[in-house]
C-alpha cells in the first residue's frame, strides 16, 4: 500500500516535514559520504553580504541556482566543496550601523569611538549571518553551514596583504592625485566599478543655469556658459571653447557657439581659436581663492555642441575631465569643499554650506550681480552613492591605485579561457577589461581591510605582507591585537626598511572587492604550509566558523573552480576582482565556467524597493508559496532576461505542479484499490512484460525526459529542464493517463508499472530543482520497495538509455493533430461532447497510424488524411516587408490577393501578379467553408465537419447523460469502484438504444427509465 495523498500539497508544511527528516536522517552527510571518492567538481561560493537580517528573494534566487547545480552534480556522484561565504566589511555594514546608532558623519563615528563602532559592525555580521543561514536552510540549500568563510577574518586580510605586497613589488601600486567621484555623506571616494552598480544612476532634477563671464579686455562683451552644478562655479578657473567651431556675438555682447543657436543673428562671428587666451572675470572673484586666479579661455577639442552654449565652465577641483584638462593646460586647482562636501572657510559666506545648500545662495548671488542669464531646472541621470543614495560630487584627492596597464592583456587572455553562460556576459567582461581605468583601492572609512601601507618621509613606501611581518617590524611588541583592523592596528608603528625611521600606517581601508576577490586563495589554502584545523576562524571570525585553513596541496586540488554563479552585475565586481587577483597571483583565471543571470523585478516589471512596498522577504514567500515553488520560478527563468518574481507567477506554478501531484495521486489511488506493489528493478530497466504501444511510448518519453534534463543541467540552463519537465508531465497526465483510464479501472498491472516508472523517474530528473516535493513523493511512491534509498537525493542520477526518437516524434505529431482538432472545435462553438462526422488532416503523416486515437479523442466518426478541401485560403501582404520590396507594385499584388487570383507554391510561398512571394512576406488565414471548422499551425492543418444528423445528436445526448451520471456519482459520495442501478428520465427513453454503452461508462448494473429526474442507487450486485 502507498500512503494516500491529499487533494493538494501544503507546500510549507510538507517542506518543513522534509527538512526535519533530512536533519534526523543526516541525509546531506550521507550524500557527501557516498560521493567522497567520486570525481571532483569544484564550486566556489561568492560571499553574500552579511548586513540584512532576513533572506531576500533576490538573494534566494542565486542561492537556488547554486544549490540546483551542486545537487545535480551530487546526484552524478561528484565529490564537492560546500563552503558558504559571508562578506563582512565595508560601507554595506558601516552604513547600517550608522543608521542604527543615529550617526550622520565621520566626525560622529569618531566621537562614538572606533573600537566600539567596529564591535557593533561585527555584531551586525554575526546576527545577519545567522538569519541568512536560517533562510538558506529553509530554502533547501545544502551547504556546509557552520564551516563558512568570513571575509573579515584575519586570514582573509593577510591574504590580501600578500597580494598588495606583490602588487607593490611589481611596481603597480601608486598614490594618485586626481579628481574622483566622492560621496559627501560617506566621506570617501568611490571606484569606477562601484559606479557601475544598479541604482547608481538615478533621474534627478538639478538647476540649469546660463551664466555670463564678462571679458576683461572687451567691455560689454561676455562669454555665456551653462552648468547644472552651481556649487562648482566658485572653483572656476577657465572657460573652454572648441577651437574649430564658430562662435557668434549677440548684439548685447554675449558670445555663444553658432551651432547651438542656428536661428539667431549675430553681430559678429569668430572661430573658437580666436577667443582662446582672452581673460574674463569669474563670478566669485570676490571670494579669496577665485580672486587669485587669472581666468582665461582655453581650447578643448571635446567641447560638446550638443548641449549648453558651446562654452564650457572648467573647475579642475570639481570635475574629472576638468581636472585632466587642467593638468594639460597647467591650470590652478581650486578645491572648494571638504570631505563632507562642505565649503572650506576660505570661501567666505559659503563656508560650512553643503553643495546643495550652496546652490540657492549661489543662484541668488549671480542674479544680484548681473551674472545670471537664465535659471531653470533639468531632469537628468546623475550618479548617487550606491550605499547611502547621496548624490555624488567630484573632489581632488589622493587615492591608492593599482595600475592596470600591464595587466590588461593577461586579464583578457585569462577571460578567453572562461566559458560564460550566457555568452554575451563574457563579452561584457572583455569590454570592461578593455576600458577599465586603474583600480582605486582606498577608502577613507573604518570597518574594512586595513591597507598595509606605511609611507616614510624618506620616500620609501613600506608594504606589510603578513601579520608575522607586522609583528617583526613593529617598534614595540604587538600584544593582544583584538583584530587585524582599525582602530587597534593603527596604534602599531613599524620601522622603515630604508631608513629605520618610525612610520605609521595610512588611515585608509581597502575596497571591499579585494575582500571577496581573494577568496579562491584564502579559503583554499594557497601557499599555506600546513592544514590548520578550524584555522579559518581568526580575528573577527573567531568563534563564528569551524572551517579549516587548508594547505597548499588542497588548493592545488580545488583550484580553479569548475563553476561559479552570480548575477550579471558581478561581472565588474566579484568576477572581476577574483580574475584580477588571480591573474596577479598565479597568472590564470580562477574559474572555468560562469553562470550569470540578469536582474529580479517585481511581477509587474518594476524594480523592487522597500519604499514602494513591493519587496518580498523569503520567509513570507516560504509560507505563502513554498520554497519549491520559489525555486521553480527561479529555475524557469532564462538567465538572459530579467526575472519578474511574485506571488501571481507563484500561483501559476502551484497550479502546474498540481498536474504532477494529481498524476501521483491517481497512481496511488488506483494502485491501492488493487493492492498493487511496484518493482524496484523497473526503475533502472523500465517495466517488462506485455507492454501496449502507449506504454512503450511512455517509457521512451521518460527516457527522453532524462536525456533532455541531462542536457539542460550540463549546459547550466535550468530553464531547459523546467520546460522539458512541464511538457513531460503534461504528456503523462493529458495523454497517457487520459488514454489509459479504462486500464486503470481494470487495475491493469502493466499500466500501473508503466505509470509508476514514468512518474518516479520524472521526479528524479527535477529533484535538484524542487528538492522537497520530489523527496516527499519519492518517499511515498518507493515506500513499498525495500531496496529504495530513503531519499531521492541519495538515489543517484537515472540511467540513460537510447531513446526511440522516431516514436516520440510520431506521438508528438499525433498530439498536435488532436490539439488542433480541439482548437477547431473551440472556434466552432460545438461542445466537446458532441460527436461529429469527420475530420480531415493535412501535413501530419506520422499521425496516420493513429486514426483510432484521433477519432476517439476528438469524438469524430471518420478521420481522413489528405488535402484539406474544406479550407478557404485568405492571403494578405505582410506590409512591413512587402511595402519596401514592391513599392508601386504593391497595389496590384494586394488586389490580386484580395480577389483570390494567386497560385500556392511549395514551401508556403505564392505566385501573384507576376511576383513570387515567400512564406514570411504574406499573412495566411485558412478559414473553413460554411459548416467546417479549420485550425492550422506549424504546417499541420485540420478541418472538422460540423454537419449534424439525428444519430449524431442522439450520441451527443448519451455523452451528456454519462457526464451527468458521473457527476452525480461523485456528489453522492460513491467510491470509484461502486456499482449502481441507474434510472434515466422518461424524456431520454430513446437513449436506451445505447444502454450497454451507458452502463459500461457509469458502472451501472441496470439502466431503466422513469420520472423526470436522473436517479441512481448503490447496487450490491457484483
Ligand atoms: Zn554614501
Ligand atoms: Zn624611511
Amino acid at each position: 500500500m502507498f500512503a494516500p495523498l491529499p487533494d493538494k500539497p501544503d507546500h510549507d508544511a510538507l517542506e518543513r516535514e522534509i527538512l526535519a527528516l533530512w536533519e534526523r536522517e543526516t541525509t546531506f552527510a550521507k550524500l557527501r559520504e557516498q560521493n567522497a571518492n567520486g570525481p571532483r567538481f569544484s564550486f566556489v561560493d561568492g560571499p553574500v553580504t552579511a548586513n540584512r537580517m532576513v533572506l531576500g528573494v533576490h538573494t534566494a534566487w542565486g542561492r537556488t541556482l547554486k544549490d540546483v547545480f551542486q545537487r545535480y552534480k551530487a546526484l552524478r556522484g561528484h565529490h564537492q566543496r560546500y563552503q558558504n561565504g559571508f562578506d563582512c566589511q565595508g560601507l554595506w555594514i558601516e552604513v547600517g550601523v550608522e543608521r542604527e546608532l543615529g550617526l550622520n558623519s565621520k566626525r560622529e563615528i569618531e566621537a562614538f569611538g572606533l573600537a566600539e563602532f567596529a564591535r557593533r559592525c561585527r555584531d551586525v555580521v554575526v546576527r545577519s549571518s545567522q538569519a541568512l543561514t536560517e533562510g538558506s536552510v529553509r530554502l533547501g540549500q545544502w551547504m556546509d553551514w557552520g564551516n563558512d568563510y568570513f571575509t573579515f577574518s584575519d586570514t582573509n586580510i593577510e591574504y590580501i596583504w600578500r597580494f598588495l605586497k606583490l602588487v607593490h613589488e611589481r611596481g603597480w601600486l601608486y598614490l594618485g592625485h586626481r579628481s574622483t567621484e566622492w560621496c559627501p555623506r560617506c566621506g570617501t571616494s568611490l571606484s569606477q566599478h562601484e559606479l557601475t552598480q544598479a541604482g547608481v544612476y538615478q533621474e534627478r532634477s538639478d538647476p540649469s543655469l546660463f551664466v555670463r563671464f564678462p571679458l576683461a579686455e572687451r567691455p560689454n562683451e561676455s562669454l555665456v556658459v551653462w552648468t547644472t552644478t552651481p556649487w562648482t562655479l566658485p572653483a572656476n578657473v577657465a572657460a573652454a571653447v572648441k577651437p574649430d567651431a564658430e562662435y557668434g556675438r549677440r548684439e548685447n555682447g554675449e558670445w555663444v557657439a553658432v551651432a547651438r543657436y542656428p536661428d539667431e543673428r549675430f553681430a559678429t562671428r569668430a572661430l573658437g581659436q580666436e577667443l582662446v587666451g582672452l581673460r574674463y572675470r569669474g563670478p566669485f572673484d570676490d571670494l579669496g581663492p577665485g580672486g587669485e586666479v587669472e581666468h582665461r579661455v582655453i581650447a578643448w577639442d571635446e567641447v560638446s555642441l550638443e548641449e549648453g552654449t558651446g562654452i564650457v565652465h572648467i573647475a579642475p577641483g570639481a570635475g574629472q575631465e576638468d581636472f585632466e584638462l587642467g593638468q594639460v593646460n597647467d591650470l590652478p586647482v581650486l578645491s572648494p569643499v571638504d570631505e563632507a562636501g562642505r565649503f572650506y572657510d576660505a570661501y567666505g559666506w559659503l563656508h560650512g554650506m553643503s553643495t546643495s545648500e550652496a546652490a540657492d545662495q549661489i543662484v541668488g548671488r549671480l542674479a544680484e550681480q548681473g551674472f545670471l542669464l537664465e535659471a531653470g531646472t533639468i531632469l537628468h541621470r546623475y550618479p548617487h552613492c550606491w550605499r547611502c543614495d547621496t548624490p555624488l560630487i567630484w573632489r581632488v584627492t589622493d587615492d591608492w591605485l593599482i595600475a592596470v596597464g600591464d595587466l590588461r592583456q593577461p586579464l583578457l587572455d585569462a577571460n578567453a579561457t572562461v566559458e560564460w553562460t550566457p555568452a554575451y556576459m563574457g563579452k561584457r567582461m572583455d569590454d570592461w577589461l578593455r576600458n577599465m581605468g586603474d583600480w582605486n583601492i582606498s577608502r577613507r572609512r573604518y570597518y574594512g581591510l586595513p591597507l598595509p601601507f606605511y609611507p616614510c618621509e624618506c620616500g620609501h613606501l613600506n608594504v606589510i605582507g603578513s601579520k608575522a611581518e607586522l609583528e617583526e617590524r613593529a617598534t614595540r611588541p604587538v600584544e593582544g591585537l583584538e583584530e587585524l583592523r582599525r582602530p587597534w592596528i593603527d596604534e602599531i608603528r613599524i620601522r622603515c626598511e630604508a631608513c629605520d625611521a618610525e612610520v605609521e600606517r595610512i588611515p585608509e581601508v581597502g575596497d571591499v572587492w579585494l575582500d571577496a576577490g581573494i577568496v579562491p586563495f584564502s579559503t583554499l589554502g594557497w601557499e599555506s604550509p600546513e592544514r590548520v584545523p578550524e584555522g579559518y576562524g581568526t580575528g573577527a571570525a573567531k568563534g563564528l566558523t569551524t572551517a579549516d585553513l587548508p594547505d597548499h596541496a588542497y588548493w592545488e586540488t580545488w583550484f580553479p573552480a569548475n563553476w561559479v554563479s552570480e548575477m550579471r552585475e558581478q561581472i565588474r565586481l566579484w568576477f572581476y576582482s577574483q580574475l584580477f587577483m588571480s591573474v596577479v597571483l598565479v597568472g590564470r583565471a580562477p574559474f572555468e565556467r560562469v553562470l550569470g543571470y540578469e536582474k529580479m523585478l517585481d511581477e509587474h516589471g518594476r524594480e523592487m524597493h522597500s519604499s514602494w512596498g513591493n519587496t518580498i522577504d523569503a520567509p513570507d514567500a516560504f509560507q505563502r508559496m513554498g520554497a519549491d515553488v520559489m525555486r521553480w520560478q527561479y529555475c524557469a527563468q532564462p538567465p538572459d532576461r530579467n526575472l519578474l518574481f511574485g506571488f501571481g507567477p507563484g500561483h501559476e506554478i502551484q497550479r502546474k505542479l498540481l498536474t504532477l501531484w494529481n498524476s501521483c495521486k491517481f497512481l496511488v489511488d488506483y494502485a491501492n484499490i488493487e493492492g498493487w506493489q511496484p518493482t524496484w528493478a523497473d526503475l533502472e530497466n523500465g517495466p517488462d512484460g506485455a507492454l501496449e504501444p502507449l506504454d512503450r511510448w511512455l517509457v521512451e518519453r521518460t527516457r527522453g525526459l532524462v536525456a533532455e534534463a541531462t542536457a539542460g543541467y550540463e549546459s547550466w540552463l535550468s530553464v531547459d529542464v523546467v520546460r522539458a519537465y512541464e511538457a513531460f508531465i503534461d504528456d503523462v497526465s493529458n495523454w497517457y493517463i487520459r488514454r489509459s483510464r479504462r486500464r486503470f479501472w481494470d487495475a491493469d498491472p502493466i499500466a500501473l508499472r508503466t505509470l509508476w516508472f514514468a512518474v518516479v523517474q520524472g521526479l528524479r530528473a527535477v529533484a535538484p530543482l524542487m528538492p522537497f516535493l520530489t523527496d516527499h513523493l519519492w518517499r511515498v511512491l518507493t515506500a513499498p520497495c525495500e531496496e529504495a534509498p530513503a531519499s531521492i537525493h541519495l538515489a543517484g542520477w537515472p540511467a540513460q538509455a537510447e531513446v526511440d526518437t522516431a516514436l516520440l516524434a510520431e506521438i508528438t505529431e499525433l498530439r498536435r493533430v488532436v490539439e488542433l482538432g480541439r482548437q477547431a472545435r473551440a472556434t466552432s462553438g460545438v461542445k466537446l461532447r458532441q460527436p461529429l462526422r469527420a475530420l480531415v488532416v493535412e501535413g501530419a503523416p506520422l499521425a496516420e497510424r493513429h486514426v483510432e486515437e484521433i477519432a476517439d479523442e476528438l469524438r469524430v466518426q471518420d478521420v481522413a488524411f489528405g488535402h484539406v478541401e474544406a479550407s478557404e485560403l485568405r492571403v494578405k501582404p505582410n506590409l512591413p516587408l512587402l511595402g519596401p520590396k514592391l513599392g508601386k507594385e504593391l497595389g496590384a499584388v494586394r488586389s490580386a490577393l484580395q480577389s483570390g487570383d494567386f497560385e500556392e507554391l511549395p514551401g508556403g510561398g505564392f505566385r501573384v501578379a507576376g511576383q513570387e512571394l515567400s512564406a514570411d512576406e504574406v499573412l495566411v488565414e485558412r478559414e473553413g467553408k460554411v459548416g467546417w471548422a479549420v485550425a492550422a499551425s506549424d504546417g499541420v492543418t485540420v478541418a472538422l465537419d460540423l454537419h449534424l444528423d439525428d444519430e449524431l445528436r442522439r450520441r451527443g445526448r448519451v455523452y451528456d447523460l454519462i457526464h451527468s451520471v458521473n457527476t452525480l456519482r461523485k456528489e453522492s459520495g460513491l467510491e470509484i469502484t461502486d456499482r449502481i442501478s441507474l434510472t434515466i428520465p422518461d424524456a431520454d427513453a430513446d437513449l436506451l438504444e445505447h444502454q450497454d454503452w451507458i452502463a459500461r461508462e457509469t458502472l451501472a448494473v441496470s439502466v431503466e427509465t422513469g420520472g423526470a429526474e436522473l436517479a441512481l442507487a448503490r447496487s450490491n450486485a457484483a
